[in-house]
């Protein structure tokens, strides 16, 4: 079994933790205070090449693997970025393209592919609702077939980038009688009648990232524009979407835990109390100690369930694991690099603070910690359904 990454890899993570370091990780506060996207830094990733890493060379993208992504993601999280533009930029990575990458036909590709590689286009996913969010088989939001086109009636709920996104994945119930089976998914360009973008959400942490409700009031969508049969939407589309948003998008929250130890270590390092500086305090040292050991097994998690997508094979439970572990694992670690910090930690300047409360959808996006459970519980006493 070999550990190491490969070359390619090696420099793909040091540029961006170059990157990172020296032009986003300054930025952060102001960042966060905004409470906006960043378009700066969109602009920036448009300049490296960086809005299309999953996106085939044919189609204008840079043809990388999931865990070619993943390192990416998590070398930003690491050199300090905040995990709110990480995650805005991840979803337009993963979750609002990948459907289109891999389950869409070739006129879909062609189409959408090269503008979204180049940035011009941004995208989102919208499957949770005001009312359904894990039980997300049950939603309520309709795809009505009139002919050539679909009538989509319904809200979304929690959608990262739908105040930015020029083209949402949208899923909705095409056959409410099939369950799971009668889930549809579309592109739907923000221009088509009756899309429209509902209240921005004000968030606790995530600021760089906008996130608002989206409205589908008789949306006119063309049959075109389905991926996949009618039918496809959950069992596929979903499932497979899953897999990549529980992979590379919190990719991002792993390399925050790396971060956390950076600053907690430096921090000891340099604060004395009782004439010794606090590092060497078995308490203080047992707590960096904790940080460390759960960065690293977040990161073996990671990139085994990104090496497994990029084998072609399922890795439903793998990612779920990762997703659960890091979920717990990353809102520990902000817990611990801010109390090394004592009251200092509290302070926005000293940066760790906003770890704690990026920190907090990690165990909610992409599957709850209970949801996650649930699934790695069913799947060790062989009891998984098509809905959890
Ligand atoms: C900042 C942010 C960004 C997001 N971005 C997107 C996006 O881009 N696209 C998108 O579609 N969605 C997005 N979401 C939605 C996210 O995926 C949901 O919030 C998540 O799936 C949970 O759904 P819910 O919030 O409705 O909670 P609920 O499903 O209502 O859960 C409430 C509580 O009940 C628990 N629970 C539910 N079912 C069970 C069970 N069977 N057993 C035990 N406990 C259970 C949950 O774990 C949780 O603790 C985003 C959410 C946030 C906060």
């Amino acid at each position: 079994m070999d550990f190491n990454l490969t070359e390619e890899q090696k420099m793909l993570h040091d540029t961006v933790f170059k990157f990172t370091r020296n032009e986003w990780e300054p930025r952060t506060v102001e960042i966060d205070d905004s409470d906006c996207f960043p378009w700066w830094l969109w602009d920036r990733f448009r300049q490296l090449g960086w809005c299309g890493l999953l996106i085939p060379e044919k189609y204008g993208g840079s043809g990388l693997g999931v865990l070619d992504t993943a390192v990416m993601m998590e070398a930003a999280g690491h050199a300090g970025a905040d995990t709110g533009s990480a995650l805005a930029w991840g979803v337009h990575l993963s979750i609002g393209t990948v459907p289109i990458i891999l389950c869409g036909n070739e006129q879909q590709k062609q189409k959408y592919l090269p503008k979204i590689a180049t940035g011009e286009c941004i995208t989102c996913f919208a499957l949770t609702e005001p009312n359904i969010g894990s039980d997300a088989v049950n939603l309520q939001c309709t795809a009505v077939r009139q002919g050539d086109h679909y009538v989509i009636n319904g809200t979304k709920m929690f959608i990262t980038n739908g105040p930015i996104a020029d083209l949402a994945i949208v899923i909705a119930a095409t056959d409410k009688s099939k369950g799971a089976r009668g889930i549809s998914a579309f592109i739907v360009e923000k221009d088509f009648p009756g899309y429209s973008v509902g209240r921005k959400l004000d968030k606790v942490g995530q600021r760089g990232s906008e996130t608002s409700e989206l409205i589908f009031d008789n949306c006119i969508v063309p049959v075109e524009n389905r991926l996949l049969e009618e039918g496809d939407g959950f069992i596929k589309v979903g499932a497979m979407n899953l897999e990549y948003e529980r992979s590379i998008l919190s990719a991002a929250w792993t390399g925050m835990m790396g971060y956390n130890v950076d600053l907690a270590a430096a921090y000891a390092g340099q604060r004395t109390q009782f004439g010794h500086p606090i590092v060497k305090y078995s308490q203080i040292r047992e707590m960096l100690a904790r940080m460390k050991v759960n960065y690293e097994i977040s990161k073996l998690l990671l990139y085994r369930a990104a090496w497994m997508k990029d084998q072609g094979m399922p890795a439903p439970l793998e990612a779920s694991m990762y997703k659960a572990f890091t979920g717990k694992a990353c809102m520990e670690s902000a817990i611990d690099g801010m109390q090394i910090h004592g009251g200092y930690g509290l302070m926005r300047e000293y940066k760790i603070e906003r770890s704690l409360r990026d920190a907090k959808l990690a165990a909610v996006g992409a599957g709850t910690d209970q949801v996650l459970n649930e699934i790695i519980a069913r799947t060790v006493t062989g009891t998984r359904s098509l809905t959890l």
